[in-house]
Parts: C-alpha cells; sequence; structure tokens
C-alpha cells in the first residue's frame, strides 16, 4: 500500500476504489488470512502416515468466490518419485517410481517403477499398465482407483456429482527437476516475491532456509549441484560399501550371489543400480562413484565426517569461503552438493578470525521464511 503515495491524485483514488471494491468481493486481508489458516489447519488436523491432504486452489489461498470449488491434494506417501534413476534412494520404505518425459508434451511426464521386484510392484499393481517391459503407472486407473460410487471422474480429480469437490490424487517428487529450473531464472516484475522464488528453490535444494547471496544475487548464475542428496547417500553408504567391497574381493560374483551372501533383503536391480554406479577400490580402501564421462575422473566417496573434515582443511589454507571449497572439492570427492557445503561450512567452521567477516549484515535481508499458506 506504501507505494500509493507516490501516484497522482486519479490513480491513488481509483486505486483505493479498487482495493475496497475488492475488499468487497474478496474479503479484506485480514479475513483471507483467517481463511488459509483454517484450511491449514483443516489439512494438519487431517495429516496421517501413509497420506497428506493438501487444501489447494483458491479456497485454500482465502479467495472465496462464489461458485469456486474446493481443491483438495491428497498426496500417496508411499511413493516417491524421482527425476532419474540416479538420485533413488535404495534403502528407503517408499516405492521409487521414476519421471519419464520422453515423448510428452512440456510439463507432463510418464511415471514408471523403478523396480519391477514383488516388493513395489503390489504396491501399484491395482493401476500399473506394463509397456515393453516396464512398469508404468496409468493416469486413468490411477484417477479412477479407490474412488467411491458416489463420485465422478473430473479431468484429473475425483469429483462429486455438483463439482464442488475436486479431489486429487498425488505422488510426491522432492527433487527441482530439470524442466522446473527455468522458473527460476525467469524474469519477472514481481509476483512471486523474488524471497518466495529463494525459498522455494531452497526448500527443493535441500530442505533448508536460504542463507545469503543465493544464486538469484549473483550475475554469474551456478548451476544446481547434480549430485544427490548428500544425507540420503550417507545413510545408504554403508550398503553400497558392502555391497562394492563383496563384487571387489569376489570379481565373479553376480548381484543373485551378492544378494544371498550378504543377506541385505535387497532387490537384484538395486545391487545391479549400485553395482553400476560405484566401486570398491582394495587399495585405497575407499568407495568411489563411477564417472559417465570419459574426462572425469572417478570421484572417492567420502562420508559426512570425512567431508567435514575437508571443509576445514580447505578453510585453513587461505580462509576460503563455501562456494571456493565447493568448487575446489567437487572434482574429487563425491557427494558434493553446493548448498549441504554451505550448511556445513557454517555450521562446522569455527574461525575465529573469519567469524566476525561471516556475521556482517548482509545487504539483501533473508529471513525464515513462513509458510506460504500461514503468512
Ligand atoms: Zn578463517
Amino acid at each position: 500500500m506504501f507505494k500509493i503515495y507516490n501516484m497522482s491524485k486519479t490513480d491513488r483514488e481509483l486505486s483505493l476504489n479498487f482495493y475496497k471494491y475488492l475488499c468487497n468481493v474478496i474479503g479484506t486481508e485480514e479475513v483471507v488470512k483467517t481463511r488459509r489458516k483454517l484450511f491449514c489447519a483443516l489439512d494438519s488436523v487431517l495429516r496421517h502416515p501413509t497420506f497428506t491432504v493438501i487444501s489447494s486452489g483458491s479456497k485454500a489461498e482465502g479467495v472465496d468466490l462464489n461458485g469456486s470449488d474446493y481443491d483438495l491434494m491428497f498426496v500417496l506417501e508411499s511413493f516417491q518419485v524421482y527425476e532419474n534413476m540416479i538420485k533413488v534412494s535404495l534403502f528407503t520404505n517408499k516405492t521409487p517410481i521414476i519421471m519419464d518425459i520422453s515423448d510428452t508434451k512440456p510439463g507432463f511426464t510418464k511415471l514408471k517403477l523403478f523396480d519391477r521386484s514383488n516388493k513395489y510392484l503390489r504396491h501399484i499393481i491395482q493401476f500399473a499398465e506394463i509397456l515393453e517391459k516396464e512398469t508404468y503407472i496409468s493416469s486413468k486407473l490411477f484417477r479412477e482407483d479407490h474412488m467411491p460410487d458416489c463420485m465422478i471422474i473430473h479431468g484429473p480429480c475425483q469429483s462429486n456429482p455438483d463439482n464442488t469437490i475436486d479431489f486429487a490424487r498425488c505422488v510426491r517428487c522432492e527433487e527441482w527437476i530439470t524442466p522446473a529450473h527455468p522458473w527460476i531464472y525467469r524474469s519477472r516484475s514481481s509476483w512471486p516475491d523474488h524471497r518466495l522464488v529463494m525459498s522455494v528453490t531452497a526448500m527443493m535444494e535441500q530442505n533448508t532456509v536460504p542463507d545469503e547471496g543465493y544464486v538469484f544475487e549473483r550475475k554469474r548464475k551456478k548451476g544446481i549441484s547434480k549430485d544427490p542428496n548428500a544425507e540420503t547417500f550417507w545413510a545408504d553408504m554403508p550398503y553400497y560399501v558392502e555391497i562394492a567391497k563383496a563384487k571387489e574381493q569376489n570379481s565373479k560374483w553376480g548381484p543373485k550371489k551378492i544378494i544371498a551372501e550378504l543377506k541385505l533383503g535387497l532387490s537384484e536391480r538395486v545391487v545391479k543400480t549400485v553395482l553400476s554406479q560405484y566401486f570398491y577400490d582394495q587399495n585405497t580402501d575407499c568407495l568411489f562413484r563411477k564417472s559417465i564421462d570419459l574426462n572425469v575422473h572417478h570421484r572417492r566417496c567420502v562420508s559426512k565426517n570425512d567431508l567435514v573434515n575437508m571443509i576445514k582443511e580447505n578453510h585453513k589454507k587461505d580462509h576460503r569461503k563455501a562456494d571456493t571449497i565447493y568448487e575446489a572439492l567437487r572434482t574429487t570427492v563425491f557427494p558434493v552438493v553446493r548448498e549441504t557445503i554451505k550448511i556445513l561450512f557454517k555450521t562446522e567452521v569455527k574461525c575465529q578470525q573469519c567469524a566476525s567477516a561471516i556475521d556482517l549484515p548482509k545487504t539483501t535481508t533473508t529471513r525464515r521464511p513462513n509458510s506460504s499458506y500461514v503468512s
């Protein structure tokens, strides 16, 4: 509202009248906020370990226009969607689903099962469709699944006959997928707010709040790290070591034999994937991430502890900052995610000399963003 004082008198009057008109139609700022909070409360009451309900659309945004329906996302928490196989966490309880955007329109994807072992197949068999040996989720069967008799299909949703409720069953992808990258840098005048864009991207990247001088502040845009989420990797790393070591010590063992010997209860496909991505080097006693590019070296896998120590050592050299350390490490060790390095740098590097410099107030204020529903 403060900008209104820079306007001409006529513009100011017109603008205020329009604001009052909108308050009449939609409700005042307070009313809109209260409506949002109500839906937020409803969602948290309905939360369940196997599904999450997210009220969406205009109603949940607090804009209660006549004739608008109630949109509801119903997220099935037993599935996890990944952009590609490289990022799959092999030891989660969730059923991994892989995106396949070949031959699809922009903004659309086919979803296929990562691993067709019975452990996973039984979770999606009721809406699965098999095409060329791959198991896809049929969007038709998926939206019709568990549909009560009183409901009808309305677009991607299950709706009641008078179309006042749209109920969309969903699966979650927690990555910032490649087709969504342009959204970050898209030119925009005012909406969405710069801070909102920042917090959305940071949450997607590492489930953290962005720190100062995030990618958007820089002239040179920095790429998003290709490595998987470091914490996920570290959780799975002992298994990778065990599998790769078994293969190194018994070169003739295939995935089946390794599964039988290690008694890990894993499927053949999981073990195959691990073996295709990692190898164990007996000389250095280290796990390595295989390079897929002939010009790039295999990278040594490091534990969280190792990485923290490397960051500390790197900083000692010439009081390097997180970005420089990231650049120094990313070609030799795995996993190196820019945001992870930043966080570990902030929390683990205790350097007297730098402490004052790090805490200097920044030109851009970044605050912990509130939930977009409550703010
Ligand atoms: Zn220092």
